[in-house]
């Protein structure tokens, strides 16, 4: 099964695609994640990467659909797979197309915007291996420390205020619309994101019928 989660930024994607890659044991594909590695790691991608994810714009559609292309080639991605994050713009939409990708389901995570800008504040990521928490709603067992690889949680530099507004911004005139675009297809499914993550889980897999 091939699965998009859509979805403004902090909305849940990524703590929902972790739930539905270990109820499906299918891989979870983070474009945000691959390319904070990149950032970190200093590769060419990263560094061409870096200005537009610190200011909240979208990294461009040729670097992006790259990184896409290159991940789902791999063995793991044959019996399907969850994207967090892509497409992000109907270039991307049509990337996926060309590629032949056929994707059976749409998940979207709906939450109001000012949600939100109160959920960005408490959000931390684990700095080694991408895992995202909530200080609040999805605390790590020990303070600071990322439960799966013990490795130190922190605030993205993209989640600030400021910067936050910007992406929603960016969701809602860039993303927003591939709605419709999934809608029209008969994909697209739309689930409240909830403050209770494991309620909104189980609507999420209620809606994809694992
Ligand atoms: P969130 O869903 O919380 O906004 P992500 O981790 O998915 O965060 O993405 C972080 C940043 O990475 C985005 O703001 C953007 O700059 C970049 N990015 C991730 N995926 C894409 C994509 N498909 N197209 C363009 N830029 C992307
Ligand atoms: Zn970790």
């Amino acid at each position: 099964m091939n699965i998009i989660l859509l979805g403004a930024p902090g909305a849940g994607k990524g703590t929902q695609a972790e739930v539905i890659s270990e109820a499906a044991g299918i891989p979870q594909i983070s474009t945000g994640n691959i390319l904070r590695e990149a950032v970190k790691n200093g590769t060419e991608y990263g560094l061409k990467a870096k200005d537009a994810m610190d200011s909240g714009a979208l990294v461009s559609d040729d670097i992006v659909i790259g990184i896409l292309k290159d991940r789902i080639a791999k063995d793991d991605c044959k019996g399907g797979f969850i994207l967090d994050g892509f497409p992000r713009t109907d270039v991307q939409a049509q990337a996926l197309d060309d590629m032949g990708v056929r994707i059976d389901k749409v998940v979207e995570i709906a939450v109001e915007d000012s949600a939100i800008q109160k959920r960005m504040s408490g959000r931390r990521v684990c700095e080694n291996c991408g895992a995202s928490y909530h200080i609040d709603y999805k605390p790590t067992e020990i303070d600071g420390k990322c439960d799966k690889c013990d490795g130190k949680t922190v605030q993205r530099k993209d989640d600030r205020p400021d910067t936050v507004l910007e992406r929603l911004s960016v969701y809602h005139k860039q993303t927003a619309p591939l709605k419709d675009y999934y809608g029209k297809q008969g994909k697209l499914v739309s689930v409240a994101g909830r403050e209770e993550i494991s309620e909104t889980s189980a609507a999420v897999l209620e809606a994809l019928g694992i």
